[in-house]
């Protein structure tokens, strides 16, 4: 009986863990899976890339500072 009771207060100690933790694993999964991203294409090399790690040039999206000089000059 004694360790019947043992049990039992693991088995809820457990639980109250698992519990506890649960909102705190949910949080860190929809972090990961943030949605989609918009991708844009460099318009020197054709590589696609996220939009806001684009490189802003005078009429196009480039992946880097040097593509955009070697683009634009
Ligand atoms: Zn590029």
């Amino acid at each position: 009986m004694k360790y019947l009771l043992l049990f039992f207060i693991f088995m809820v100690l457990l639980w109250q863990w698992r519990h506890a933790r649960a909102p705190k694993v949910k949080q860190a999964q929809r972090k990961s899976a943030s949605g989609p991203v918009d991708m844009v294409r460099c318009a020197h090399c054709g590589l696609h890339l996220p939009a806001s790690d684009a490189v802003q040039g005078a009429s196009a999206l480039y992946c880097s500072t040097e593509h955009r000089q070697a683009q634009e000059s």
